[in-house]
């Protein structure tokens, strides 16, 4: 324990001093050396049972910089109420560069269109949601009374797919993704992939505009984990691979009246 607060101590003073001087104009690389060995990854006895804590990485200044500007473009564009959120990468994979955290969708006529709770989010996969939601989602909700609202069931999260140990890591952890349990119309209607009274013309806009625009989309029955939200996310994949699935609820049978079909007056009332 003791080795471990002294590293810690040691990236920290180095990281201040860092800091420290690039602020009084000192010629320092934009990189801090990590001292050789991290806390995390020191020597541990045989049977040592205790969890391993992920390490916060430093990131290089370019690298935040150009994240930065391209944020800093995304909310210029003004299609959403969000917030900077500081850059973090940690040495499990986890974390973004980039990243916002959204609380609304602004709209063309200034409305704008609540995410609850706010989602953290890379800032180009933010802009990926907010045309989503200002080109697809808004109109094919007008016959429904018009989008009040969204329902986030998930944003950054730091895990594997699925939640499935030692499963890769989830776009969710990379900040890349969006999970979306139901949409709430202006007349207090809630619609979602596992709510009953959702049109099923609804969710078949939904997913034709999400699988258009997003690199991967799950809802039901595409792998048992999305039955009550439907994922987004940009997944970069070689050969630009797509993966759309959702399956759409089965329509009910048309309601059969035996009687009108043996009644012969009903026959003659039917067109050529
Ligand atoms: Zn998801």
């Amino acid at each position: 324990m003791r080795i471990a607060a002294f590293m810690l101590f040691l990236a920290a003073t180095i990281w201040a001093s860092a800091t420290l001087a690039r602020e009084e104009g000192l010629d320092l690389p934009d990189t801090v050396p990590m001292p050789e060995q991290r806390p995390s990854e020191a020597p541990r006895r045989p049977g040592d049972a205790r969890p391993r804590f992920p390490v916060l990485l430093l990131i290089p200044k370019e690298d935040a910089d150009a994240a930065a500007k391209l944020c800093k473009a995304v909310l210029d564009r003004d299609k959403m109420t969000a917030e900077i959120a500081g850059p973090a990468l940690w040495d499990n994979g986890c974390g973004a560069v980039g990243q916002i955290t959204i609380s609304a969708i602004k709209l063309k006529d200034g409305k704008q269109i609540a995410l609850r709770p706010a989602a953290l989010i890379r800032c180009e996969t933010a802009e990926a949601v907010a045309d989503w939601v200002r080109e697809e989602l808004v109109p094919a909700t007008e016959a429904y009374s018009g989008l009040a609202r969204i329902d986030v069931a998930a944003s950054y999260h730091c895990r594997p797919r699925n939640n499935i140990r030692g499963a890769l890591m989830s776009e969710h952890g990379r900040a890349n993704a969006l999970d979306i349990r139901a949409i709430v119309m202006n007349d207090g209607r809630r619609f979602g992939v596992d709510l009953r009274e959702t049109p099923i013309q609804l969710l078949s806009d939904l997913r034709r505009s999400t699988c258009e625009r997003f690199t991967t989309v799950l809802g039901p029955g595409s792998d048992g984990f999305h039955e009550d939200h439907f994922h987004l996310d940009l997944a970069q994949r070689r050969g630009g691979y797509r993966l759309c699935q959702w399956n759409l609820p089965v329509p009910p049978e048309p309601a059969r009246n035996p009687q009108r079909v043996a009644d012969p007056s009903t026959k003659q009332q039917q067109s050529p």
